[in-house]
């Protein structure tokens, strides 16, 4: 098989206490994201769909919460991990989509430094990776800006064999 493909989805709380970190980018918010790593939503979408893709399972399995070593962690950390895993299964990633849903803040600005930080944690070039955003119209969760979710989809693709 050449390609294959996964998703993602993700859903963290809004909480005052901690700092919004979303695609490695910490950004100005009066609330952050509660979790046990540093909670950035998007990255763990996208793990989700780049372990799902290769039969890998999913982040909880890989990356327990009750595992005090990823407490805090840079969740990029975590995905540049799941770049290994997929390679040991023969893949890289083709190329990554991915979806916030937050009512608040503007996540337009910080587009293109989340789009480079997923792009050097993937080990692709940034013309691979599109993050897009979306309010949900005052609806839900996420319009009550109770939390902020992630959908990703990536594609893998059979490593090439040198020669
Ligand atoms: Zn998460």
């Amino acid at each position: 098989m050449n390609f294959r493909i996964g998703s993602g989805y993700d859903v963290h709380q809004l909480v005052s206490d901690r700092k919004l970190i979303l695609g490695g980018v910490t950004i100005s918010h009066e609330k952050g994201l509660k979790g046990h790593s540093d909670a950035d939503v998007i990255v763990h979408a996208v793990c989700d769909a780049m372990l799902g893709g290769a039969g890998l399972g999913d982040i909880g399995e890989h990356f327990p919460d009750s595992d005090p070593s990823f407490k805090g962690i840079s969740s990029l950390v975590l995905m540049a991990h799941c770049r290994h895993l997929l390679q040991e299964k023969g893949y890289e990633v083709g190329n990554i989509d991915g979806t916030v849903f937050a009512q608040a803040p503007r996540i337009s600005p910080y587009k293109k430094a989340m789009e480079e930080n997923l792009a050097r944690a993937a080990g692709v070039s940034v013309d691979r990776v599109n993050i897009k955003a979306t309010t949900t119209e005052g609806l839900g969760f996420e319009g009550r800006g109770e939390g902020i979710g992630a959908h990703a989809v990536v594609l893998l693709q059979k490593l090439v064999q040198e020669s």
